[in-house]
């Protein structure tokens, strides 16, 4: 065990991390109620943690209203409960174990050169990787400086336990962005590591990040947890749910007329654990709940 998991925390939880920059909607409680099932069921604890970084687009009030409503459905958790925005410490510090230079591109510079045939669309292509230090005297007085973690194109493959085997490029991403925040992927890697979280259940749009995530780990000494990620719930016009699909957070929904009871029994019954109009606990769902079942994708009507 490593030095800085032995200064964290014990090993063996599950978790879940909202961003709080808006309401909650089907999706999200529907991967929640999936987190809480399968880290019950393999006797873990069961954390939460608000991903408060983004000052910008996160409200103190809005991650009080996740908690409602994820307490609402009858989740429970256990503590602590981490805030992002108060563990700038603790990613100062995984920052300075890892290779890192300064990047001054912007998203533009980034985005053309990355038209070059030979690079994988989203990744770095390594622009500032080699500056001397008086050209980045010159680029530091022209604008602030991201960092970006020297990965030299490595590749990495992880074990999603529903999709099984996915292999990702590992490109030089940021680890700081140029306005001083720290960003997701190093956040999220060093708060797992912390909280001995050893399983990731979440949202199928964060599939792609995983390979770096778990690369991220093994630089940082830190085991890498294993990874489930639940299809996302879309409107039936196959897009995202979001909005535009009408009743989708807890609010509209209690005001049209369906209380927080009815909405766990339509998550149930979209996990094939209920059938439609019966009433349900989380408890029955937890002796129902097989978590080797890939969870099926869901299209809400609107
Ligand atoms: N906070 C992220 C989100 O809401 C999830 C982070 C994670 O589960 O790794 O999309």
């Amino acid at each position: 065990m490593s030095a800085s998991i032995s200064r964290c925390g014990a090993m063996g939880a599950g978790r879940y991390a909202p961003s709080p920059s808006s309401a909650l909607h089907l999706g999200n409680l529907r991967t929640a109620v999936v987190a809480w099932l399968v880290a019950r069921t393999t006797d873990r604890r069961f954390l939460l943690r608000i991903d408060d970084l983004d000052r910008d687009r996160s409200r103190t009030e809005v991650a009080h209203q996740q908690i409602a409503d994820l307490t609402d459905l009858g989740l429970d958790f256990d503590p602590p409960l981490v805030w992002q925005s108060e563990r700038d410490d603790a990613y100062s510090d995984a920052l300075g174990q890892l290779d890192t230079y300064e990047c001054f591109c912007s998203r533009r510079e980034i985005a053309d050169a990355v038209r070059a045939p030979h690079l994988p669309v989203d990744a770095y292509p390594g622009t500032c990787a080699e500056l001397t230090e008086p050209e980045r005297v010159v680029r530091r007085a022209e604008r602030p400086a991201a960092l970006r973690v020297r990965a030299a194109g490595d590749t990495m493959t992880v074990t999603d336990r529903w999709t099984g085997e996915v292999t990702g490029n590992v490109d030089d991403f940021v680890v700081r962005r140029n306005d001083g925040t720290f960003a997701y992927n190093l956040a999220v890697v060093v708060d797992d590591a912390c909280a001995g979280v050893d399983q990731v259940i979440r949202g199928a749009d964060l599939l792609g990040s995983a390979p770096r995530q778990a690369w991220l780990a093994e630089q940082l000494s830190h085991p890498i947890p294993s990874y489930g990620h639940v299809p996302l719930v879309t409107g039936v016009d196959g897009r995202r749910l979001a909005k535009r699909d009408g009743a989708v957070t807890l609010a509209d929904l209690a005001s049209a007329g369906e209380d927080t009871a009815a909405v766990l029994g339509r998550i149930a019954v979209s996990l094939d654990l209920a059938t439609p109009g019966e009433p349900v606990t989380l408890d029955h769902l937890r002796a129902r709940f097989d978590p080797s079942v890939a969870p099926r994708p869901w299209v809400v009507e609107g």
